[in-house]
């Protein structure tokens, strides 16, 4: 067997990335590829570094849900990249501090944007301390 076909056996039998629900796996199919390119690379991170996989938390949501988090005051903002499959949320919780924050710099570094915003954010308070990844409207 040649080495690539071994890995692509070991990524196949063995996924990159959980999900929290069926509902967040579902979803993944449908978001921009520049979201699952960069889902993909960030697992990779998790693996070389953290070495555990990465938990997607949320990916697409409705207007009502969003019009329901800034109501509550969870979201500063009334339209969100994830309502355009955008963006996508990674669970930090259970990583220490310092390093989900290399890691935001580290893909806020290497997936730079052109625009005033930045690819990856950490925010969410106690548990629900999650990496925000996003890409412009094309
Ligand atoms: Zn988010």
């Amino acid at each position: 067997m040649n080495n690539l076909w071994q890995r692509m056996h070991q990524f196949l039998s063995n996924p990159m990335i959980k999900f929290k629900s069926k509902r967040q796996e579902r979803e993944f199919n449908k978001v921009d590829p520049r979201i699952k390119a960069l889902t993909f690379y960030i697992s990779l991170y998790f693996h070389e570094n953290l070495v555990k996989l990465p938990v997607v938390t949320s990916v697409l949501r409705t207007q009502r849900e969003q019009s329901s988090f800034y109501r509550r005051g969870l979201s500063k903002i009334k339209r969100s990249p994830h309502m355009y499959g955008r963006a996508i949320d990674i669970r930090l919780r259970d990583i220490p501090k310092n390093d989900a924050i290399k890691l935001v710099n580290h893909v806020n570094m290497y997936w730079q944007r052109r625009d005033k915003y930045e690819t990856a954010l950490a925010h969410g308070k106690g548990a629900g301390y999650h990496l925000h990844i996003q890409v412009p409207s094309l």
